[in-house]
């Protein structure tokens, strides 16, 4: 008898019918033989719903209360799914994130999971039931308070119970049939990967694929959980997310890769991503002597916010100063840009500018460590179709470029041409808006 834990989307159970027809998958996986742990996340787009509602009540909603607030959208999807269940004649018990032991630190909106002790799941599982666990939502010891995980966080819910339940297999369902070499909503031609590493994924999922919460990729990863997301449309294989050994150099590595867990023949590139979500700030006429990076990096480091790609300009010659712009989410853009201000005169900079209308893409790949050429491929790419690159950055297996936000698309479309990603049929999207 295998443990298996399953993750429903918010595209997967948008609607009454939805709800039946997921609870008739896990009844069939009951069925099979299977001990069945769920995940369920909020009915259709309800999250973003809750907080456009509570930004009508008040522009900066208490982060205590919003997350009171938001937890309630999983608590309405696990209790129908349970009652839907039941329906059908098998035992099946709800559980908010905090009676399933989801403890968490205390920071509101953005907790992380710091101990999961699912005492009541696996009694339900012991007495036969099938658990359906809330995502997306802890409990905090110390101020005894709900969190969140912050957006996408029930992928990270149900990779959390897996791990502490030594579950067989964690399957995120979802609206697309596995995780493309693009969005599929952008690119149709996007092409279903297989197999792809965790590194490769987390490079993916940080830089705006959106199809799994980089949090929950980096808690699979510690903790060896291997995952396959799938649609819950259909029955079709989806993509296994396997924990590579670390990469062996070229000429240490060994004849017998083959049994390894990683295929022999890596593709060059994995995939590619684009994220609309960051600003830019440029820092205009900073001295450039040593310790500015440093003051101006430390006063943003203390907003908190999550710098990503930084550039410095050469300095110009006959005033001694330099640029420094640096990409961040633009939910933190105003609490820097007024950070910085107040501290203008002691890092002794002429001026900040703003812009929001950025976008990011990210080729990822990790064969990139052992071929040459992939940037002046990814940049002619990018000129033929007439698209000019305000930034560039690399790690070993990724290199991002910032264009105009509304070039972005465009972008990504031709590059994943250009590196023969383009499938020979159109992708299917089951579900969702997007939103
Ligand atoms: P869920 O409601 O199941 O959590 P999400 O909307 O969070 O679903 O994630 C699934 C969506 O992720 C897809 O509908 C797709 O538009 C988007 N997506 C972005 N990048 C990719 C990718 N590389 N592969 C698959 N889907 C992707
Ligand atoms: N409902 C939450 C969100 O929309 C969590 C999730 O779906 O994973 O972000
Ligand atoms: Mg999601």
């Amino acid at each position: 008898m295998s443990l298996i834990v399953q993750k429903y989307g918010g595209s997967s159970v948008a609607d009454a019918e939805s709800i039946k027809r997921v609870a008739k998958r896990i009844v069939e996986t009951r069925k099979a033989g299977n001990d069945v742990v769920v995940a369920v996340s909020a009915m259709g787009d309800s999250t973003d719903e809750l907080l456009d509602l509570a930004h009508q009540v008040t522009p900066i909603p208490a982060p205590r209360e919003l997350d009171m607030l938001l937890t309630a959208g999983e608590r309405i999807s696990m209790a129908l799914l349970a009652m839907s269940i039941r329906s059908m004649g098998h035992d099946a018990r709800s559980f908010t994130g905090s009676q399933a032991g989801m403890i968490t630190d205390a920071r509101h909106g953005q907790a992380r999971i710091v101990d999961v002790t699912p005492g009541r799941v696996r009694d339900a599982l012991d007495e036969g039931a099938i658990a359906i666990v809330a995502g997306f939502q802890g409990f905090n010891r110390g101020t005894g308070d709900i969190t969140t995980l912050g957006r996408g966080g029930s992928d990270t819910t149900a990779v959390a119970l897996a791990a502490a339940l030594d579950a067989d297999v964690c399957e995120i369902y979802t609206d697309v049939d596995g995780i493309f070499t693009a969005d599929p909503r952008v690119v149709p031609r996007a092409r279903k990967i297989d197999r792809i590493s965790s590194e490769e994924m987390l490079e993916l999922a940080a830089n705006g694929a959106k199809v799994l919460y980089i949090r929950a990729v980096e808690y699979a990863r510690r903790h060896g959980v291997t995952l396959h997301v799938r649609s819950s449309f259909n029955n079709n294989e989806g993509t296994i997310v396997f924990n590579a050994p670390e990469p062996t150099a070229p000429d240490e590595a060994s004849p017998d890769r083959e049994n390894s867990e990683s295929p022999v023949e890596e593709p060059l590139i994995a995939g590619v991503a684009t994220d609309l979500s960051e600003a830019k700030i440029t820092v205009v006429g900073v001295p450039d002597i040593p310790g500015k990076a440093a003051q101006i990096f430390n006063i943003v480091a203390k907003t908190g916010a999550n710098i990503d790609m930084i550039v410095q300009n050469v300095s110009a010659a006959a005033t001694g100063l330099t640029d420094i712009s640096f990409t961040l989410p633009k939910s933190d853009g105003q609490t820097v840009l007024t950070a910085l201000t107040v501290e203008q005169e002691d890092v002794g900079y002429r001026g900040l500018q703003y812009d929001d209308q950025i976008g990011k893409l990210a080729l990822v790949g990790a064969g990139m460590r052992t071929n040459a050429g992939v940037s002046a491929k990814l940049f002619t790419a990018l000129y033929e179709a007439g698209i000019n690159i305000e930034m560039i950055s690399t790690s070993e297996i990724r290199i991002s470029v910032v264009t105009r936000a509304d070039t972005v698309n465009d972008a990504l479309r031709v590059v994943h041409t250009a590196f023969g990603l383009d499938a020979d049929d159109e992708a299917v999207v089951h579900g969702g808006t997007g939103r």
